[in-house]
């Protein structure tokens, strides 16, 4: 099983999601949007794809994101023998076209960028719309934004530091967003764009988790400690470090699986971050979110229940009305019911126990 975002929730939530599809229901567990921001070539891309867990964002070190991007996952039932192990992508702007191939998105992400935004680095806050569908995903919304540049490059208009900000603020003022801000260690915490971003939307702090990236191309004699232990700048939620691939990875195609092992190599051979390895690496970042999601999901469990309550209720009622002994497909979605309600209480339970004690910072 690859590692990728929701790992742990994910099996309780499709499984939850699965259930209710088979008794009709269409409800839904909507899940909070999770955004990136930072400055350019922060590692801003990178990290979104290693949380997704496949190759398809363009990534570089000029400015390759240059139109917002709303990545919705959407969970797939388990492979079977006829769909063995089907991913693919869809865009909105390209109806009906399935794209399987994952070099393919990232080369469809590019020409749909240029044909809005042009070729010379100009940006537009127009999305581009890409649905991936996935056995391995749960649904969730994750939104790549381009990062801040103070100077104009190409044909960017004058003010594109506050076009961009003002882009990326409009997705993040929304309570429902959590924050991923993103700041590579190669430079000081104390003039991070993410960071300052963040604060203004999210003042006190309950939606934003501080992601530094590049920890590996820190100063020789220099580690990130202090960053993550949030001496620098707290942060309610914490920090994460992070080792993304770097361009020559990319140039040499190294694959997401192989950059996984390498972070861990790093940390490991890095004695100075033993201590603080629950703030280490792109999996304790997913447990954060999972963390995160667990709780939002707690908080709209009691909604579902009342939801499969009123579904119970009518249920009987309409089996009552054919009589008692029937022994029908009813009896059967009654039976389905209350499984289901004895899971959902279980889950809550689950959570309560499992997720939220567990500290998050
Ligand atoms: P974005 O502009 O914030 O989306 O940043 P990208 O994800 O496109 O990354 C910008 C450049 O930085 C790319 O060349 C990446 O390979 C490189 N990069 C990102 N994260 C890291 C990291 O943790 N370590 C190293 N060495 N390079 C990184
Ligand atoms: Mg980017």
């Amino acid at each position: 099983q690859k590692m990728s975002l929701g790992s742990a929730v994910i099996p309780i939530i499709n499984r939850l999601q699965d259930i209710f599809a088979q008794v009709g229901d269409v409800t839904t567990i909507r899940l909070p949007q999770v955004a990136v921001i930072g400055s350019q070539s922060s590692g801003k891309s990178s990290v979104l794809e290693s949380l997704v867990g496949r190759d398809f964002l363009p990534r570089g070190n000029d400015i390759c994101t240059r139109r917002p991007l709303v990545l919705q996952l959407v969970h797939t039932a388990a492979p079977t023998e006829a769909s063995q192990g089907a991913e693919w992508g869809e865009f909105l702007h390209r109806p009906g076209q399935r794209f399987e191939d994952f070099s393919e998105i990232r080369r469809e992400i590019e020409i749909e960028t240029e044909r809005e935004a042009g070729t010379n680095q100009g940006i537009s806050d127009k999305q581009i719309r890409l649905k991936i569908f996935s056995p391995n995903v749960l649904d969730i919304t994750l939104v790549d934004l381009p990062g801040i540049t103070k100077v104009p490059v190409g044909n960017q208009p004058s003010d594109i530091e506050l076009r961009i900000r003002t882009m990326i603020i409009s997705y993040i003022k929304h309570e429902t967003c959590i924050i991923l801000a993103v700041s590579p260690a190669n430079s000081d915490l104390a003039n991070s764009d993410a960071l300052q971003m963040a604060r203004i939307a999210d003042p006190n702090g309950s939606r934003t988790i501080g992601v530094i990236t590049k920890l590996d191309i820190m100063d020789r004699g220099t580690d990130a400690c202090n960053f993550l232990l949030g001496k620098v700048i707290p942060l309610r939620l914490g920090y994460i470090g992070i080792v993304n691939r770097s361009q020559l990875d990319i140039i040499e195609n190294r694959s997401i699986a192989e950059a996984l092992a390498n972070e861990e190599f790093f940390f490991r051979s890095r004695p100075v971050y033993h201590a603080l390895a629950d703030r280490c690496g792109i999996p304790q970042l997913a447990r954060k979110l999972n963390q995160i999601l667990a709780q939002h999901i707690r908080m709209v469990l009691p909604e579902l229940k009342a939801r499969l309550n009123a579904q119970m209720v009518a249920v009987i009622k309409e089996l009552r009305s054919y009589g008692e002994t029937m022994e029908s497909i009813e009896e059967k979605r009654i039976f389905l019911l209350n499984v289901l309600t004895k899971y959902c209480e279980d889950f809550s339970a689950m959570i309560d126990g499992k997720y939220l004690d567990m500290p998050t910072t």
